[in-house]
């Protein structure tokens, strides 16, 4: 028996025993970890994969993560906010591709205009779709009563992504000012909850500073809030932001992979029935990457559907894939690479996450 497969025949993992599943590097010991986590994925929701489109409808954005390519400080972006028409266009495409939803997200805007084209933009879409097809937000942090404002307009699903739970690091990646204050970001994922959303989180492997403990506290924060959808990749450096000069200190990108698939597979361990999307960035460093983190326990997708003429202009992040894409060729080529590691595209199942609704029903 292997070092993983000891700690796997746990009914609970205890933070030392997640440090130790990550760590983990003998192949046979990573192998094991991930063979098990497909095996829970399986059984618990199953071989089909759901797939969301993203519209990244605007990089307009006041804060300054540091982090972050389309930061407000980055004066080399050329800032866009893409016509409702347009987005309804996207809107129509994904319908007609037997896409169940979308998730919209910009760049964090918090005013009464904002929130007003948000509000009446959700309703032009509740209007333009089916009664089942779902919205999903990610628009950052926002007042409890905007949040519900949307959600009373007709979404259905919020995405904030802490980045980092533990309060030291988020700091660290973070201005100092109150614009990115730790405490403000948890509340508005409580406020999420509280409004009625199915609520999405998630984090970046492989930061500065980052230890193997701090992800190991990523995990078991994550279970602690009882999220109902994840999206976590690995951290890949922007060289117009400030944390770029820690690059040094990163750890090669084959390893920031590999233990994004760690993290994906024990999360799925610890939450079986939550929702866990395959991520880009694990694409942007291997051309399977989202079809290998599927292996390691991810069920969702969430393939680019934004117009190709702004996505030069939402990076996020370097090397991006598929920036000069249209959105027909990228589901072409996503429906074929899911089938090549023997899984199916749930193209017409609303992909509620199991863990939002059993949460319900309790
Ligand atoms: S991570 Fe989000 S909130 Fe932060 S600067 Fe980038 S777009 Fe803005």
């Amino acid at each position: 028996m292997n070092a993983a497969s000891e700690i796997l025949m746990k009914q609970e993992l205890s933070k030392e025993d997640i440090v130790s599943l990550l760590s983990l590097t003998n192949k046979e010991d990573h192998d094991t970890l991930i063979k098990k986590a497909y095996s829970i994925k399986e059984s618990c929701v199953g071989k089909k994969d759901y797939v969301r489109g993203l519209i990244e409808f605007s990089n307009q954005c006041k804060k300054n993560c540091l982090y972050c390519g389309i930061r407000a400080g980055n004066t080399k972006v050329n800032r866009y906010s893409i016509p409702d028409e347009e987005i309804l266009q996207v809107i129509e495409f994904a319908q007609k591709n037997k896409f169940t939803g979308i998730v919209l997200q910009s760049g964090e805007q918090n005013n009464i205009d904002f929130t007003k084209r948000i509000t009446e933009l959700i309703i032009k879409i509740k209007k333009a779709t089916t009664p089942e097809f779902r919205i999903t937000l990610s628009l950052g942090e926002q007042s409890f009563e905007t949040y519900k404002e949307w959600f009373d307009a007709g979404a259905q699903r919020y995405l904030l992504r802490i980045e980092a739970s533990d309060e030291e690091l988020y700091k660290k990646i973070h201005p100092d000012n109150e614009l990115h204050n730790y405490k403000t970001r948890l509340e508005c994922l409580e406020n999420t909850k509280r409004a009625g959303y199915q609520t999405g989180t998630g984090v970046m492997i492989g930061l500065p500073f980052q230890t193997i403990e701090n992800l190991a506290d990523d995990l078991l924060f994550i279970k602690k809030m009882n999220i109902d959808m994840v999206g976590m990749g690995p951290y890949l450096e922007h060289a117009d932001t400030p944390l770029y000069k820690y690059k040094a200190m990163l750890l090669p990108l084959t390893e920031r992979f590999n233990l994004s698939l760690r993290m994906i597979a024990v999360l799925r361990i610890m939450m079986p029935y939550i929702n866990i999307a395959a991520t880009t960035a694990l694409q942007s460093i291997m051309p399977m990457g989202r079809e290998r983190g599927l292996k390691a326990g991810a069920n969702v997708l969430m393939p680019n559907l934004t117009p190709g003429k702004y996505r030069k202009s939402y990076l996020l992040y370097e090397n991006k894939p598929c920036i000069d894409e249209e959105a027909d060729e990228c589901l072409d080529c996503l429906s074929h690479r899911v089938k090549m590691v023997g899984e199916e595209i749930a193209y017409d199942e609303f992909g509620d996450s199991k863990h939002f609704i059993k949460r319900k029903n309790n």
